[in-house]
Formats: C-alpha cells, structure tokens, sequence
C-alpha cells in the first residue's frame, strides 16, 4: 500500500475555487487506485425512533414532544432482509436513537436471525450502551460499531448537548475498538458558528482515534430542532474534508452520506467523486421511516433504484464483496438468495 498522502499544513477546506477540482481528483484517484470502480453498498434499516439523548441537531432528540415514536418489530425486519433486500446489497447497519429496549427486543434477535440465516456483514449504529451490550452484540454476531464524534471541540460538543460528554464519546470508541469491534465515526460540518480550525480539528481527532473509517455529514438544520433556522452547511466545505480525508487514510470506509441530496442536486454525485467508497440504501419500511427524523419528514431516501442508478452514472459498480471483509472479519462473499435474483 502506498503511503498516505500528506495535506498541506492548515489546508482551506472551505475552498471552492480552482483548487478544489485537483484536491477532489486526487482523491477519487487514490480511491480508484485502492478500490477500482467498486463501491460498498450497505442497507440501512432504522429500527427506532426513541432516544434518551437531546442533541440540539436532531429531531428524534428527547424534548420533541410533537414526534410520533416507534420501534419496528424484529420479525417485521427479518422478513424484510432475508426476503426482500436488494440483491446488491452485502451489509446491513442497524440503526437506532440511543434506545437500549430496542436494543434488546428488536436489534440482538434480529442480529442473531440474520447472523443464522445470512452472511451478510452486520453494523449497528446504537449510540452510548454499556460495555456488556456492546459485548452481546458482538456475540450475536454483529462486527461494525458506527460511533460518530460529531464534532472535535468539547464545548461546542457540550453546547449542543450531544450525548455524554466527547471524552466519554472518545472512551467508548476506544472501548470498542478493544472489544473487537471495527469501529467507524462520523462528523458534521457546518454547524453553527463553525470556524475553519474547526473542520481541520475534525480531521486531526479522526486520525487519533482506532478507526477503519469515517463519515462527514453536512449540517442541515433540522425540523422540529433548537437549530432549526440556521443554514444548511455548505457542500464545499463537506466535500473537502471527504477528500483529505480519503487523502490522508486510503483504506478508509468513507461512505457518500444521503444528506449531500440536500445541499446541492449533485452533490451526493460530487461525493462519489471526492473519495466516497460506501453507498447506503434506505430499507426502513415505508410509514416508519417518515418519523425517524433526522432532518426533516419530507426525506429523500436512497432507494436501490437511485443508488444504482447513480453508480451506474459515475462509471463505478457495487462491490460483490462486502464491508466485513475489507475490516478483516471476512465471511464467504455474499452470494443473493434465489428469492432475490428471481
Ligand atoms: S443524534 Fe442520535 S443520540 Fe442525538 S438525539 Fe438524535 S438519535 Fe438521539
């Protein structure tokens, strides 16, 4: 493997002007050059919207008092995935408000159905548990643990009562990462009262931290959210740092987030060109995805058919391997069930 690429001391990642088109190509080069045209793609299904956090971003915090809550059923969502899942698709994340019933009564029976009956590769997205949840989840056979960051400055982590506190947020990755776990994270550009130190500080805490990968997500302000009336982030800025991002960690999972859809009409396109490697599908069952809010009812989801359609436009392809085996957890290749190439 190469060396990792090296940045420019305090680059501008808010740059959108002549240099921007050369930092996107060299990273979407050195994606091609470690992945070929080949992209992860992951099914997501969101199996709760209850949440004992109050993040001021999001609008599943505890305080929206206006937000119709659910937990899906486990059954519902082993039919849905063993029966119904795109035939592209090699890993599920399951994805959940900080809820730890839904935890126990939905996501370790549906781990344990999926890990019996597929071998599919199996995140989760769970928020702050206890070390014996993350270990019987591990057990059940789940190997990724999606822990976002969200931001590296502790009192602007702390003012937008994102759950704990950052050192705690930092402990449990650490935590996980010993327990086993492939851990990946995730920050926001654009929040409120961003400086550039501030995206550059994003990017310096990532490469501390045990990570095989990380997301940058654009700040879109959310319904029903203290922030509701602030700016969306800037596209630019959120593409830069998936570029030095890609730059600095060529093996990482950089996943093209569904918010780029709303900051610019190519702008999830533009991500797959600034170093993206992972793709997501949206399979929460239809009238239950509308209340899992993270920004606003009226979502645009990424269906299989607009996710390939948009690997298609790109020149790129699924790829027939999956996540758990570029994080060294390789089972055998995925291979689609009769029911679903039929
Ligand atoms: S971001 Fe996550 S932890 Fe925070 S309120 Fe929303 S669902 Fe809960």
């Amino acid at each position: 493997m190469p060396p990792p690429d090296s940045l420019p001391p305090e680059p501008d990642l808010s740059l959108n002007g002549l240099a921007q088109p050369a930092l996107h190509e060299r990273a979407a080069a050195l994606t091609r050059q470690e992945f070929g045209n080949r992209v992860f793609v992951r099914g997501v299904v969101e199996v709760s919207n209850y949440c004992r956090e109050n993040c001021r971003y999001c609008g599943m915090r505890r305080d929206n008092r206006t937000l119709r809550r659910f937990r899906a059923r486990s059954e519902t969502l082993a039919e849905l995935l063993l029966e119904h899942r795109p035939a592209c698709v090699t890993d599920v994340n399951l994805q959940a408000g900080e809820d730890p019933v839904a935890v126990r009564e939905v996501v370790l029976p549906l781990i344990t159905t999926l890990r019996r009956e597929t071998n599919l590769g199996i995140s989760v997205c769970l928020g702050l548990l206890t070390p014996a949840l993350y270990g019987e989840l591990r057990a059940a056979g789940a190997t990724i643990y999606i822990m976002k960051f969200e931001c590296a400055d502790a009192a602007k982590y702390a003012a937008l009562e994102a759950p704990g506190t950052l050192t705690r947020r930092l402990e449990h990755i650490r935590l996980l990462a010993a327990q086993g776990w492939v851990v990946t994270s995730g920050f926001i550009v654009g929040l409120p009262a961003e400086q550039p130190a501030d995206l550059a500080a994003n990017l310096a805490l990532a490469q501390t931290l045990p990570l095989r990968g990380c997301s940058v997500s654009p700040f879109i302000p959310g319904e029903d959210t203290p922030l509701c009336g602030a700016p969306t982030a800037p596209v630019d800025g959120t593409l830069n740092c998936m570029a030095a991002l890609r730059l600095t960690q060529p093996r990482w999972v950089i996943p093209a987030v569904s918010a780029l859809n709303l900051t610019g009409s190519d702008a999830y396109r533009r991500g797959l060109r600034a170093g993206a490697n992972l793709v997501t599908i949206n399979l929460t069952p239809p009238g239950l995805r509308e209340d899992y809010l993270i920004y606003k009812r009226a979502r645009f989801v990424m269906t299989e058919e607009r996710v390939l359609a948009v690997l298609a436009a790109e020149g790129l392809t699924p790829s027939p391997v999956g996540l758990a085996s570029l994080c060294g957890n390789a089972r055998e290749p995925v291979r689609p069930s009769a029911a679903l190439t039929a």
